[in-house]
């Protein structure tokens, strides 16, 4: 399966993204989490980006193009993939058609994870996530077995620098205005299942697995 997850900050994206992999042994792209390793290795492309994801704007098309296009062509993303944060303009989303088309391909599924602002603020200030493997923690609603340690591993977890209120209202806006649109290209193409994403994390992955049948 090919599937694309959009949806705003905090809207459970990441939080389904494991299940949803483990299920269907998809790769997971999540280009927020590939970005934020690039910014800690501060390699060229995370000199790049940093600006932008720190003041909660979006980072050039063509950066996370290309990280996109390099991504697809690993083996283990061959048999199918999900893509997590990306398409997030009308230009990647045309992109990407463009680089599936090339490699005679397309998408399955997109799952839009529909929920009001109004609850993104408490998810997204309660978050602490391992930064290695992207799995997110809530202090409210998912705490960690031992607080600020990551379950699987025994490591630190941490809250990502963009995750502050005031970031997050920039992070809403860059969502309404580049994003909204990306989900009606989409729904033109008839390929688009609104999930009720303000829903208990259990209640969400019925509808992505009832989705994906
Ligand atoms: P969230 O989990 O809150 O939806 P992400 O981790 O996906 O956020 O993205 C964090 C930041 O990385 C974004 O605010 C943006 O600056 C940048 N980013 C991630 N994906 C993209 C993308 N497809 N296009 C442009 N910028 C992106
Ligand atoms: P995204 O990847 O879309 O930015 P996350 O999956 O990281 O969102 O979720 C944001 C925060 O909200 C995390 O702290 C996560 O534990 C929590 N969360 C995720 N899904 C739910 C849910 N359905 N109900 C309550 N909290 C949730
Ligand atoms: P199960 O009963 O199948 O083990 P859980 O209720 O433990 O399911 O949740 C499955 C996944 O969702 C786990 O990875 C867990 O960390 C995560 N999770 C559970 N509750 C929340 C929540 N409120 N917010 C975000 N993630 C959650």
């Amino acid at each position: 399966k090919r599937l694309i997850l959009v949806g705003p900050p905090g809207s459970g994206k990441g939080t389904q993204s494991p299940i949803i992999k483990d299920e269907y042994c998809l790769c997971h792209l999540a280009t927020g989490d590939m970005l934020r390793a690039a910014v800690a290795a501060k390699t060229p492309l995370g000199v790049k980006a940093k600006e932008a994801m720190d003041k909660g704007e979006l980072v050039s098309d063509s950066l996370v193009v290309g990280i996109i296009n390099e991504a697809l062509n690993k083996p283990s993303c061959h048999k199918g993939f999900i893509l997590d944060g990306f398409p997030r303009t009308v230009v990647q989303a045309e992109k990407l058609d463009e680089m599936l088309e090339k490699r005679g391909i397309k998408v399955d599924k997109v799952l839009n994870f529909a929920i009001d602002d109004a609850i993104l603020e408490e998810r997204i200030t309660g978050r602490w996530i391992h930064p290695v493997s992207g799995r997110s923690y809530h202090t409210k609603f998912a705490p960690p077995k031992v607080p600020g340690v990551d379950d699987v591993t025994g490591e630190p977890l941490i809250q990502r620098k963009d995750d502050t209120a005031a970031v997050l209202k920039s992070r809403l806006e860059a969502f309404h205005r580049q994003t909204e649109p990306v989900i009606d290209y989409y729904g033109k193409k008839s390929i688009l299942t609104n999930l009720h994403a303000e829903k208990p994390p259990q209640e969400v992955k019925a509808e992505v697995q009832k989705a994906l049948l």
